[in-house]
Order: structure tokens, then C-alpha cells, then sequence
């Protein structure tokens, strides 16, 4: 069975995982009316506001809330 030949430095393992954090944060965008960090294409938890429209009230954090409205 096959065996590292050096074993692998703490600082070369946490650069190698640093790449995957980097992954994750890709679908954070910021807030185009309270400049604070969202996910993108979903309603800002903070202000409550989509692509500049107000869609719920702002300051209550709840779950995944769908943004058609009709
Ligand atoms: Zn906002």
C-alpha cells in the first residue's frame, strides 16, 4: 500500500484547506442598501430588501423566504 514519504507541515495542510474556504464564500454578496455581507439572489436578512425592493420587514432574521411576489 502506498505511503506518503514526508509527512505533510501544519501550514502546508491549513494553505490546502484555506482554498476550500474560499470556495464557500462565493455566493456571498454585500447588500446594495445596508452594505452588510448576504447571500446572493435571497432577500438580505438585515434590511430585508431585494434588488432594491423592500420585501419584509427589516431586523427579523427568519428562515428562507421566497422572493416572487405576485
Ligand atoms: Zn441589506
Amino acid at each position: 500500500m502506498a505511503e506518503p514519504k514526508k509527512r505533510m507541515s501544519k501550514s502546508r495542510t491549513a494553505s490546502r484547506r484555506g482554498q476550500n474556504i474560499k470556495v464557500k464564500l462565493a455566493g456571498v454578496s454585500i447588500c446594495s442598501k445596508c452594505k452588510s455581507p448576504k447571500i446572493s439572489h435571497q432577500v438580505c436578512k438585515v434590511c430585508g430588501t431585494y434588488n432594491g425592493r423592500q420585501m419584509k420587514k427589516p431586523g427579523i432574521a427568519s428562515g428562507k423566504v421566497k422572493t416572487k411576489t405576485k
